[in-house]
């Protein structure tokens, strides 16, 4: 059996790739013109729709809708924000509680929502299940987990290594931490019916329309420009690509492999009945879930970077980085030796130079843009969008500030990464610094995080 590479992502293995809807057809106005039709964008429209549903809203997107990351992840919907701690040092720790919390509470907005649209992403809240595999890695995940619970995480667990394994038996872990909020999802099914809602709604959604410069009160497309008083850039790790963006957000690829649906005796094995998120504490950390067919789908860096802010083409990946992940999950589950390898793919995600996920909408030219979210953005860009609507509706004089305009991510700027070569030699020196402190944790007993991966840290930002 041949491993299918590429084709966006499997999530579309089943249903196949969407006709995409018409293209702009020329010159037009608009109240709010959302660049990208991912999750950002998509739920950008439908806040803003529901909230005034006079609202002239057009959705210009290069491909169709669900062409990013948002048709490609791991479908964790998950309670992560990057940047939080972060946030912390610089507006105080109650700010970045209060974002905590309402991350907490965008897991089972997003969950709402979708049964209330009849959206059916397959969507199971069996929470997340992060854990670790070597001394140094269990006193990494005891640290997380007293932070979380710190954060306002009551209700995480830390779990000896029995009890993780009585969930997943996950070979040769020493320990775990679970939260509630957390879900696994079906990313195309959310994103397409995402799609369909804000359409049904009234809001215009124009595919095969890639927007080749943003401007003040305009978008400028191939076809025609729309004008619009507000325009809002939600296109996270293809930001890059966009005249004037280069060193923005950083495209990182993230991979992933699918297994077959597995046999109920390989099940019998590894448990995972109830659906968690699964993660671990490696510096290049891996992700995980149960599909609701009953596959592994499992993710990790690959190659993170390539030269120029390039991204991939159409979601192949590298044949070692397919070897990397499957390495991966034999070793975490040693009985699917013999099982095929459906499916391999690869998406981008937007990384900004201090890794803060960030909500903006300036005033004085009326651009906007949500993203930056790392590897968490499935539930973050839920988050990002009913903030842009709130900034959207303070703006045009219909609301006053909310709690949401008020979190810290609202307003942060970032600083812009280094010109190429640099960018591409850091990212790269960066991996396989953390790729190296991985095995060396592995080998050793220490409890100490590998030296090199602290330097590692302090250096790009990421903590
Ligand atoms: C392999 C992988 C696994 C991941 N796993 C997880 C996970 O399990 N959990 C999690 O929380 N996060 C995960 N992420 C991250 C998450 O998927 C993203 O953060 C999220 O989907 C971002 O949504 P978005 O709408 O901002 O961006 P995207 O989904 O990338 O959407 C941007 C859209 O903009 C369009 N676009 C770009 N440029 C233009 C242009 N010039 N003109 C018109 N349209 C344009 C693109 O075609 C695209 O459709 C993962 C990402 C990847 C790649």
């Amino acid at each position: 059996m041949t491993t299918v590479n590429g084709g966006i992502s499997f999530w579309y293995a089943k249903s196949g790739l969407p006709v995409p809807r018409e293209p702009l057809p020329g010159d037009t106005t608009a109240d709010v013109c959302i660049v990208g039709g991912g999750y950002t964008g998509l739920w950008t429209a439908y806040y803003l729709k529901k909230a005034v549903p006079f609202l002239r809203i057009v959705v210009l997107e290069q491909r169709f809708c669900g062409y990013g990351a948002s048709g490609r992840n791991g479908g964790w919907l998950y309670n992560g924000i990057a940047g939080r701690d972060r946030y912390a040092a610089l507006h105080g720790r109650e700010a970045a509680v209060a974002l905590q919390r309402a991350m907490n509470g965008t897991v089972d907005e997003v969950i709402r929502v979708a049964a209330e649209e009849g959206i059916d992403a397959d969507i199971h809240k069996g929470g997340v299940l992060e854990v670790a595999h070597s001394p140094a890695q269990l006193a990494r995940l005891r640290a997380f987990h007293e932070t979380e619970v710190a954060f306002g995480e009551k209700d995480r667990l830390l779990l000896g290594a029995a009890e993780s394994a009585a969930r997943i038996r996950v070979a040769g872990t020493a320990g775990g931490t679970w939260t509630p909020h957390g879900a696994r999802i079906h990313p195309v099914k959310l994103v397409q019916g995402l799609a369909r809602t804000v359409e049904a709604l009234g809001v215009v959604v124009h595919e095969s329309t890639p927007v080749t410069e943003i401007r003040p009160k305009h978008a400028v497309t191939p076809f025609g420009s729309v004008r619009a008083p507000y325009v809002l850039r939600c296109t996270e790790g293809f930001t890059a690509s966009l005249k004037g963006q280069k060193r923005s957000w950083l495209p990182m690829n993230s991979s992933m492999v699918v297994t077959e649906p597995l046999p109920r005796e390989v099940w019998d094995t590894i448990g995972w009945e109830g659906r968690e998120a699964l993660g671990d504490m490696a510096h290049a950390y891996m992700y995980a879930q149960r599909t609701a067919d009953d596959r592994i789908a499992i993710g990790g860096r690959g190659v993170p970077y390539r030269f120029g802010s390039r991204t991939d083409n159409d979601g192949r990946t590298q044949a070692a980085t397919v070897e990397a992940l499957r390495e991966i999950l034999v070793r975490f589950f040693p009985a699917t030796g013999r099982v095929a390898i459906d499916h391999a793919w690869s998406g981008v995600l937007g990384v900004p130079r201090d890794w803060c996920a960030t909500v903006e909408l300036d005033r004085s030219t009326g651009l906007g843009w949500a993203g930056g979210y790392v590897g968490s953005g499935v539930a973050t860009a839920n988050l990002a969008a009913r903030t842009l609507r709130d900034l959207v509706q303070m703006d045009s004089g219909q609301a006053h500030g909310t709690e949401l305009t008020a979190l810290p991510w609202v307003h942060h700027r970032v600083r812009r990464w280094e010109p190429e070569p640099f960018r591409w030699i850091g990212v790269h020196g960066l991996y396989a610094a953390y790729r190296g402190a991985d095995r060396r944790e592995q080998a050793g007993r220490s409890v100490e995080t590998d030296r090199v991966a602290r330097i590692a840290d302090r250096i790009s930002g990421r903590h």
